[in-house]
């Protein structure tokens, strides 16, 4: 069976914690999209550790883990992900690379780093990892293919040659840098070889068997909804699509053998990168949910950088996980909104004098105002709770509240950022 674990609001929602969990009852885990431009943290018996590029299930060594053709592969830190693990105590993973997977080049981050120099202040938050170059390359059909890593040098070669022209000429003129060497990228491309040869499979053909076997399989999204592309609060989005359905592609296997999607949801909201965000809080307020949030405070996982910080949207979360087609929702963290008296959780837009709970497109996104409904709060710690019932009443009704607004079943509760911090309802 094919479950998808995905984000239903901006990313951070937990996600890389719901799937460590649910891949002690997994096979196999696979990540079909994103790069390392963003991250998983996971606390486990081994530690706490940032992923960016792994799946959230090498921590356990009856799973094999996948990156799937449609991630963008940067070799060099899918290794050293795989040393740091290796060297906190964590058996040797096993991992495939899909053989239709293609690679972030060193130009990629180059020019990912030209870019956000030359927009100044008008750039859209890149982490600079080479991302967006990456997939706009892979759609200009100029992209390496992992199995072209195999094919013969002339071939190599001529290709190389063929990039650098483009890539030279923006490069000299437009962002005034030394132009590529070919001679070097060809380095470049026998070093990912060497390094990733062991690893490659065709990753379509093994799930497919897989399915047949019976296996169970998730599928791990990175970012959320918010910043899918196609249905996201575009251009304020990633490169690749976020949604389930897109899990399907980006691993190689039919869609309708996914049979469950998890939509991770947090109890309150938190962004990163520019972009309209209504629920948004400021100041002394949201300096202490930062603070308080997820496992040590809502940093980012790669950057560092403080994440942006909001009460619970249902607007945009009952959309989240519509979009998604969302079958369960896992609402996270919750556990850290113990200490508020009351939480305000957003139940409208206001777009030009009209309440709506629809979430809107990006124009009119930047013109809605929230409306807010106040809960009262539960004041005390909910972590080590393991049945629904025992819950304080208020934060029952917290939980309730969401579910009836966002139209999706919660069927999963997390009250700590543990792999056992978990309670099942229904
Ligand atoms: P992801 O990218 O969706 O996996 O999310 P991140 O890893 O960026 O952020 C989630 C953070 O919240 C991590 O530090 C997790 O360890 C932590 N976390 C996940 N679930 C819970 C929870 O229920 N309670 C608390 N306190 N932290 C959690």
């Amino acid at each position: 069976m094919v479950k998808a674990i995905v984000g239903a609001n901006w990313g951070d929602e937990g996600k890389g914690k719901i799937t460590d969990m649910l891949a002690q009852e997994s096979d196999i885990i696979v990540r079909f999209q994103g790069g390392a431009n963003a991250g998983h943290t996971i606390v486990n018996n081994y530690g706490k550790f940032a992923l960016h590029t792994l799946p959230s299930g090498v921590f356990y060594d009856h799973t094999t883990s996948i990156i799937g053709n449609g991630v963008a592969l940067n070799i060099p830190v899918l290794f050293r992900e795989i040393q740091s693990i290796v060297d906190q105590g964590v058996p040797k993973p096993k991992i495939l690379v899909s053989d239709r997977a293609q690679m972030v080049m060193s130009y990629h981050i180059l020019f990912d780093q030209c870019e956000e120099e030359r927009l100044g202040g008008k750039s859209f938050g890149s982490t600079k990892s080479g991302i967006a170059p990456f997939y706009s390359d892979k759609y200009a059909k100029i992209g390496f293919q992992v199995s072209e890593l195999f094919a013969d040098e002339t071939y190599l070669r001529d290709k190389i040659a063929n990039v650098c022209v483009q890539k030279n000429i923006l490069l000299e003129n437009l962002y005034h840098k030394p132009a590529l060497d070919p001679d070097k990228l060809y380095e470049e491309l026998m070093e990912y070889k060497e390094m990733v040869a062991p690893y490659v499979c065709d990753v379509s053909a093994y799930l497919w068997d897989a399915i047949r076997a019976g296996k169970n399989i998730l599928l791990e999204g990175q970012l959320g909804s918010m910043k899918d592309p196609d249905h996201g609060i575009y251009p304020m989005v990633t490169s690749s699509s976020t949604l389930a359905a897109y899990g399907a592609i980006g691993a190689g296997i039919p869609p309708y053998e996914i049979k469950q999607i998890i939509a991770v949801c947090k109890a309150y909201s938190s962004a990163v990168g520019a972009g309209a965000f209504v629920s948004e809080i400021f100041g002394d307020e949201a300096d202490e949910l930062r603070r308080r949030g997820g496992d040590g405070g809502e940093y980012g996982a790669t950057t560092g950088r403080p994440r942006r910080m909001g009460w619970f949207d249902c607007v945009a979360s009952k959309y989240g996980c519509r979009i998604q087609g969302a079958t369960d929702v896992a609402f996270t963290v919750l556990d850290v909104l113990g200490y508020l008296d009351e939480i305000p959780v957003c139940v409208g837009y206001e777009i030009d004098g009209q309440v709506t709970t629809d979430f809107p497109t990006t124009h009119n996104l930047s013109k809605a105002k929230p409306v807010y409904e106040v809960l009262p709060g539960w004041k005390c710690d909910i972590r080590g709770i393991k049945k629904y019932e025992e819950l304080p009443e208020n934060c029952r009704k917290y939980i309730e509240f969401v579910e009836k607004h966002i139209e999706c079943p919660i069927t999963m509760v997390s009250n700590g950022p543990g792999r056992d911090d978990i309670i099942y309802r229904k």
